[in-house]
């Protein structure tokens, strides 16, 4: 057993059981399920809309090598730079480079799970260089110690208690405060953290390759305060968010918001094609733009799971999935959780270390259902099984296994042969260690279905 599927079957197991977890866990999913009904009001027909943003992540990821070429074009034509990361580590090294030339001692950042992917702040943090998360939920998280528990509320885990018992302990604020002070009370922190900032990061929700700009969606206008104040922006963005043009957005930003958050429109909307120009007073001197493949390439490859990358990351599918709602975002050990997690992951960091997850679903379907790009995610996990399977990752248990039973499966005569005792037997040594100490294992009816029909119709002579 591979270690990364040893602590997600320990983690599963603690999560699961955690009473407490699961009650505020289910709370906020239960706000989200009550907003996200009304956002979806704006649309006469919503279904459409789904088709047709489908569509258009279809061409967008079909032809990325040309819109890629394209964003890079007329982004340095806006006097952008783009830089190719194939992986994280090259991604970390240019960034290192940059900051180095800036002399950078700290640097503010927007909310970005791509920076999460590369592992960012730890990187800075070993440079000596300090980098604080402005987005409210992901600040809490770092205050915490804790990676994004969630790709759209990365502190959903987390109750309002929770949050006063954390900044009382690292901030030393009151205990009492409300939700409204407690977030005051990050805004001032913050406020001289942008004023300071050699260079601000961010992601992007969405590349749009006919202007040569970046889209970014948010509520706090964090987003704006970490691209604007500091001199240099850099915004790290995975190939795939892609878009055909910057008309698409008409589409897909209130479809993300509703989704995303169940709101009609994000509060924040904004648009970046470069630094700022002569006549401009604010805005960044120079902008970077990181392209980041880091595995996503090789999802590119497979023709059955490349719709993967339709993803425009509003969460929807981590809300609705079971199991999620059971084990928690953590416990999956990977930087995308849930459904897409699941889906991606073993794609971007390994089949053979990863491949679990598309296993840890009960294929119920209820992510595919409410996914706004129509990804069909259910059977995207059964085709990594597939391949997880065709590519040799299986135990010689498992197979034997499987052999026996496709053996006894097609033979009724060897299936009857050993009684009921036996075949309970077999099972329990079958399932010892993977059944659980907590479920009661089905037993085997002492005389099988076929007995009894036939002993109620026995065969013509
Ligand atoms: S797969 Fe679909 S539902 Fe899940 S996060 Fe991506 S867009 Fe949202």
């Amino acid at each position: 057993m591979s270690s990364t599927l040893h602590t997600f079957l320990q983690k599963s197991e603690q999560k699961a059981f955690d009473a407490e977890h699961k009650r505020k866990l289910l709370f906020n999913i239960g706000k989200y399920n009550d907003t996200v009904v009304k956002g979806k009001q704006q649309y006469a027909d919503l279904e459409y809309v789904r088709k047709k943003v489908k569509n258009l992540k279809w061409k967008a990821i079909e032809n990325l090598d040309k819109y890629l070429i394209e964003f890079e074009t007329n982004f340095t034509a806006n006097g952008g730079k783009v830089i190719w990361a194939n992986d994280d580590k090259e991604a970390l090294q240019e960034i290192l480079k940059i900051l180095q030339k800036k002399d950078t001692h700290s640097v503010v950042k927007a909310k970005s799970m791509a920076s999460e992917e590369i592992h960012l702040n730890e990187f800075l943090h070993q440079h000596g260089i300090e980098s604080i998360e402005t987005d409210l939920g992901e600040y809490i998280q770092q205050l915490d110690g804790e990676p994004p528990y969630h790709i759209v509320t990365p502190a959903m885990h987390k109750s309002k208690d929770d949050v006063a018992k954390l900044f009382n302990e690292k901030l030393g604020t009151s205990l009492e405060l409300t939700a409204e002070e407690l977030t005051l009370v990050a805004r001032e922190r913050l406020r001289d953290k942008y004023l300071k900032a050699e260079v601000g990061f961010s992601g992007a929700n969405f590349i749009l390759p006919d202007i040569g700009g970046i889209a970014i969606t948010e509520n706090e206008g964090n987003g704006r305060l970490s691209t604007s104040f500091p001199k240099t922006h850099i915004a790290i963005v995975g190939i795939e968010k892609m878009l055909t043009s910057v008309n698409d957005l008409t589409l897909f930003w209130p479809l993300l918001a509703t989704y995303g958050t169940g709101q009609r429109l994000t509060v924040y909307n904004t648009i970046f094609t470069g630094p700022k120009k002569e006549i401009e007073t604010d805005g960044p001197e120079e902008m970077y733009v990181i392209l980041l493949d880091n595995g996503r390439s090789k999802l590119l490859a497979e023709t059955r799971q490349r719709e993967a990358l339709y993803c425009i990351r509003c969460g929807s599918c981590l809300n609705a999935c079971p199991v999620y709602k059971n084990i928690g975002g953590h416990t999956y050990g990977t930087t995308y959780s849930g459904p897409i997690g699941s889906i991606i992951s073993p794609h971007y960091k390994g089949m053979e270390e990863f491949k679990h997850l598309s296993y840890a679903s009960s294929l119920c379907g209820n992510c595919t259902e409410v996914c706004p790009v129509n990804i069909n995610l259910h059977n995207l996990l059964l085709y990594n099984r597939n391949d997880s399977v065709e590519s040799g990752h299986t135990t010689y248990t498992e197979k034997m296994i499987w052999r026996m039973w496709k053996r006894s499966m097609l033979n009724r005569k060897k299936m009857e042969k050993p009684n009921a005792a036996i075949k309970n037997l077999f099972l329990k040594m079958v399932f010892k260690n993977s059944w659980g100490s907590r479920r009661e294992m089905f037993k085997i009816a002492p005389r099988s279905f076929y007995k009894q029909w036939m002993e109620k119709h026995p065969p013509q002579e």
